[in-house]
C-alpha cells in the first residue's frame, strides 16, 4: 500500500514582532488602545518629555461609533495641540441638541452659545476613522512612539504593581515590554477591568443599540444643520439619534432596553431597527429619501464600571474605566477628560517617583463625581415620567445648569442647583433591573 506522502514540515511563522519593532524595550509609560482617551494621555505625557509608547490593534483607521462631541471637549483640543486642525476639519459645526418627544413634537433647541457665549460653545460632528487617526498623528508628532497592528496580550504585573505590557503583532507572536506605568485605554474591551474582575454592569441601564449611516435624507439648514437630534418612538420604549457627518451622511442609531430591543424580537438587526423606525414617525420622514450606506450594526451592555480606576503602576482611562450610556454624547468628551486628568496625575507621580494606586488615581474623585452629575441626567432622561419640558417649568432658575450638562461643564461648574432638582424628583423612580433577568438576557447572542 502506497503511503500518502508527508507534506514537507511547515516553517516557524516568521517572527512579526522584534525588539526592533519598537524603539526601546523599556518606557516610562505603555498606554494600550489608540482611541481619543489613549491618545490624550498619551500626548500629554509625551508632551513633558517622558518616554510613551502607544498600542492599537486595529492596523487602519476603521468606523467607530461615537461621532457627536460636546463643546467642553474644546478646552482638551486646546492642550492637545489640535483646536486649529478641528476648525479647519470638514466636520460638521454642531451649535445645539434638541429633543423630540414620542408625539414628534420638538423641544426649543438647547443652543450652547445662548449660555456662554464663547467660541467654545459650537463643536463637531465627526467621522471616528478621521477623527482617532487626526489625534494619533498629533501624538506621534508630540513625541509619542505610536504602534499601529499591535495587540496588547497581557499587562504584566510583580505582586501587584504593573511593570509593563505583553504585546503581539499575529498569533503566537509577542514580545514584552517593561514601563514605569501602564494604562489601559482599550476602550469597551476593558482589558485590564476585566482581567483583574473590576467589571460592573450598570443594573439601570442594560441596554441595545443599532446603528448605521445613511446619505441624503432631509438635513436642517443653517445653524441647525449640525445638530444633535433625538427622538423618543411613540411608547417610548427607545429612541434613536440622528447625528450629520460631512458628504450628506447621517448617522442613525436606535437604544433601548435589551428586554425590549432584543428579547422575543428578530435576531436580524435591521429588521428590529425598521420596526423601531415605524414607531418614530418624525425622524421616518426625514429618512424618506435617504439610503442605507453600510450594514446594520450592534453591540449591548455597553453601560459599566470598573470598581477601581487605578492601582499600583496602573491607570484606566476613557471607556476601558467604565461608560454611561450614548444619549448625551458623553463618551469621547470624558474619554479625553480622564486621559488629560490620568495625565497629570501620572506627570506627578513620575516627578516624584509616586506612582503607588493613591498617587495615581488622585484625579478619580473629582472626575468619577463629573461622571456622576452626568448620570443623574441620564437616569432622569429613562424616567418615563420625566421630560425637559416639565422639569423646567418646575424649575426654571435650572436651565442654565441644564445647558451646562450639555455642553459637558461638569468640571467647570459646581451645577449645585441642577443636581439637587435631579435627585429630587428623576431618582426616586428608577427602579433597579429585576435580579435573575440579567443572566437570561445575556445568553442571548446578538
Ligand atoms: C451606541 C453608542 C453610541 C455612542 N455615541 C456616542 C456619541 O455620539 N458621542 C460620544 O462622545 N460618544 C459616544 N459613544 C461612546 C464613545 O464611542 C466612547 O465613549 C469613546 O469612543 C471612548 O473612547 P476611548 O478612547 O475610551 O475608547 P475607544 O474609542 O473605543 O478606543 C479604544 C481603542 O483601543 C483599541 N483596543 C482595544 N483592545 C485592544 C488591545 N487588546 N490592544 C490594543 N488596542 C486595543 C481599539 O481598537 C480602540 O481603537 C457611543 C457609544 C455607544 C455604545
Amino acid at each position: 500500500m502506497n503511503s500518502v506522502p508527508k507534506p514537507p514540515p511547515k516553517s516557524p511563522p516568521k517572527s512579526l514582532i522584534t525588539p526592533a519593532t519598537f524603539a526601546a524595550t523599556e518606557y516610562d509609560i505603555i498606554v494600550g488602545g489608540g482611541g481619543p482617551g489613549g491618545a490624550a494621555v498619551a500626548t500629554l505625557i509625551a508632551q513633558q518629555g517622558y518616554r510613551t509608547l502607544l498600542i492599537e490593534r486595529s492596523s487602519e483607521p476603521a468606523f467607530k461609533i461615537g461621532e457627536s462631541l460636546m463643546p467642553a471637549t474644546y478646552w482638551i483640543f486646546d492642550r492637545l495641540g489640535v483646536l486649529d486642525q478641528m476648525k479647519a476639519s470638514h466636520f460638521a459645526k454642531k451649535y445645539s441638541v434638541q429633543f423630540f418627544s414620542s408625539d414628534g413634537k420638538a423641544s426649543t433647541p438647547f443652543y450652547f452659545r445662548d449660555h456662554d457665549d464663547h467660541e467654545s460653545s459650537q463643536t463637531w460632528q465627526v467621522l471616528r476613522s478621521e477623527f482617532d487617526q487626526m489625534l494619533l498623528d498629533n501624538a506621534e508628532a508630540q513625541g509619542v512612539e505610536v504602534q499601529r497592528g499591535v495587540t496588547l496580550k497581557d499587562v504584566l504585573f510583580e505582586g501587584d504593581r504593573a511593570v509593563g505590557a505583553r504585546v503581539s503583532r499575529s498569533v503566537g507572536d509577542s514580545i514584552d515590554l517593561a514601563s514605569r506605568v501602564f494604562v489601559d485605554a482599550t476602550g469597551q474591551r476593558a482589558f485590564l477591568a476585566g482581567k483583574l474582575g473590576l467589571l460592573e454592569i450598570e443594573p439601570r441601564l442594560k441596554h441595545a443599540s443599532f446603528f448605521a449611516h445613511f446619505k441624503g435624507g432631509f438635513r436642517d439648514q443653517g445653524v441647525d444643520e449640525g445638530a444633535t437630534l433625538i427622538f423618543h418612538t411613540d411608547g417610548r420604549k427607545s429612541w434613536f439619534w440622528s447625528i450629520p457627518l460631512p458628504d450628506d451622511t447621517v448617522s442613525i442609531g436606535v437604544v433601548g432596553d435589551i428586554g425590549h430591543l432584543i428579547l422575543g424580537r428578530s435576531r436580524d438587526p435591521q429588521k428590529v431597527f425598521e420596526e423601531e423606525l415605524a414607531h418614530c414617525p418624525a425622524l421616518a420622514a426625514r429618512l424618506e429619501d435617504a439610503e442605507q450606506a453600510m450594514p446594520m450594526r450592534a453591540t449591548r451592555d455597553f453601560s459599566y464600571r470598573s470598581s477601581q480606576g487605578a492601582g499600583n503602576g496602573w491607570v484606566l482611562v476613557g471607556d476601558a474605566g467604565g461608560f454611561i450610556d450614548p444619549v448625551y454624547s458623553t463618551g469621547v468628551f470624558l474619554a479625553l477628560k480622564s486621559g488629560e486628568m490620568a495625565a497629570d496625575a501620572i506627570c506627578a507621580g513620575l516627578e516624584t517617583g509616586d506612582l503607588s494606586e493613591q498617587s495615581l488615581g488622585s484625579f478619580l474623585a473629582r472626575y468619577r463625581d463629573g461622571v456622576d452629575a452626568m448620570s443623574q441626567l441620564v437616569y432622569a432622561f429613562y424616567n418615563p415620567s420625566f421630560s425637559f419640558a416639565r422639569f423646567l417649568a418646575r424649575h426654571p432658575d435650572c436651565r442654565g445648569e441644564l445647558v451646562d450638562m450639555l455642553v459637558g461643564n461638569v468640571y467647570r461648574k459646581p451645577l449645585a442647583r441642577i443636581r439637587a432638582a435631579l435627585a429630587e424628583e428623576a431618582a426616586p423612580a428608577l427602579q433597579p433591573a429585576k435580579a435573575g433577568v440579567s443572566t437570561a438576557i445575556d445568553q442571548i447572542p446578538l
